[in-house]
């Protein structure tokens, strides 16, 4: 550290970590006994954090079993869920056995492209033009550019957003078992180079915002960031009665007016009643990066009275993820996605449909909490700490 404490070690093994976490609790005047309690090797998280000092952890629960059918995960899953949010776990095991009595879910991945945009200064409308023409005639240049960085990733789409004197380019990647962020952020700095080097475009930035990574946007809920996902389930009327104590009528209501009309006077991307809650617990139990909890946010959750039935179904348009690469490594995390059997090469798309599953199960349960008037009386009982009240 060079911020007044006086040390500067930049290592990784447990000497290190003890080392810094004495210079903190010297400067900050207290005792980390508990931070300096963890179960890995330090030298596990050499590439996920600088400065360690040690580990909070977050408790850890299941939910489930869900029975999904989706076209990469198929069969009945226990998800890993961490949290600190008392009855969030208890709702969504309730949602994920009433759909597994219903039959269980069906979830599709639509798209499954990473994305990273650059900016270029261009001097004029005539530049862009130049520089637009030049893209068209030498887009596979461009994409051997990128490709020569990385084995898994592939630079599949170009598109172009001109404005004055700035041009984006919108790379969309595949990124293999990867979430892919780093591998689009080097691949599309070779190709921003390539692209400056033949064009006289100024590259001013490999990140435009125009990607959008881990901010509220339109552009990713429209055309979608990692991967676009459909989760659906038909609960017939007499598990809704039985099981969640209302009506299919009385929860499209409730879906209607508070996440359709109720998110669109608060203007809200996306219209759901918690994914970002489902979204957080998995991706901080499977080392996915958490600020991506935002994509998840942009869940459309909907819902229609089939004859009775109740029809539901959410559309994740970013799911960003990955089971290789970023924090998935790590020991307990790793443990965590082996839980659901999606450690490694070869899961990340299975992975993005137990997302989705995990994400419909909450918001069912959530929903027909509130169509039933039950919502407050839950967090109540499981949620509140006796001792703070
Ligand atoms: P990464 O760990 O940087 O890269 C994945 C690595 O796994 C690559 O070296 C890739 O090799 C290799 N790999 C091996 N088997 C693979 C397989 N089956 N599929 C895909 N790759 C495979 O992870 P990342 O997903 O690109 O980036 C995630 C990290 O980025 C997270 O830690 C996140 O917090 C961070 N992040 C970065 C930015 C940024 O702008 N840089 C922004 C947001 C988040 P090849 O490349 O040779 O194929």
């Amino acid at each position: 550290m060079s911020d007044g404490t006086g040390l500067k070690n930049r290592g990784h093994s447990h000497a290190d970590v003890d080392e810094r976490r004495a210079a903190v609790e010297q400067y900050a005047g207290v005792s980390l006994e508990r931070i300096a309690k963890y179960c890995f090797k330090a030298e596990d998280a050499a590439h996920n954090v600088e400065n360690m000092i040690g580990a909070v952890q977050i408790p850890l629960g299941y939910a489930g079993p869900i029975h999904i059918a989706g076209e990469y995960a198929e069969g009945d899953f226990l998800v890993p869920l961490a949290t600190t949010e008392g009855a969030l776990i208890a709702s969504v095991s309730r949602g994920m056995s009433v759909i597994t009595a219903a039959g269980g879910t069906r979830t599709k991945i639509f798209r499954d492209y990473m994305t990273r945009a650059p900016v270029f200064r261009v001097r004029d409308l005539a530049h862009t033009c130049q520089v637009l023409e030049w893209l068209d005639a030498h887009e596979d240049e461009v994409k051997a550019a990128a490709n020569a960085t990385t084995s898994h990733g592939k630079l599949c789409r170009i598109e172009r957003f001109p404005t004055g004197r700035n041009l984006y380019l919108r790379f969309s990647f595949e990124t293999g078992d990867a979430m892919g962020m780093n591998m689009a952020t080097i691949a599309s700095e070779a190709a921003g180079r390539y692209i400056e080097k033949e064009t006289g475009a100024v590259m001013v930035s490999v990140s435009g915002n125009l990607c959008n990574d881990k901010k509220p946007a339109a552009i990713n809920m429209i055309e979608g960031r990692g991967k676009t996902v459909v989760a659906e389930a038909l609960i017939p009327a007499a598990l809704v009665e039985q099981k969640l104590h209302t009506t299919a009528a009385a929860v499209v209501e409730t879906n209607i007016r508070k996440n359709l009309i109720g998110s669109s006077l608060a203007g809200e991307l996306g219209a759901n009643a918690h994914a970002a809650n489902m979204v957080a617990a998995l991706y901080l139990a499977t080392g996915q990066d958490p600020a991506q909890v935002v994509g998840g946010s942009l869940t459309l959750t909907d819902c229609e009275d089939v004859n009775g039935d109740l029809y539901i179904s959410v559309r994740i348009p970013a799911v960003e993820v990955g089971t290789v690469g970023g924090g998935t490594g790590l020991p307990t995390q790793a443990e965590a996605l082996s839980i659901i059997g999606c450690r490694g090469a070869g899961k990340a798309r299975k992975f993005g449909e137990i997302v989705a599953a995990t994400v419909l199960a909450g918001e069912l349960s959530t929903l027909a909490a509130q169509a039933a008037g039950q919502l407050g009386k839950a967090h109540q009982e499981l949620g509140r700490d006796k001792k703070c009240q």
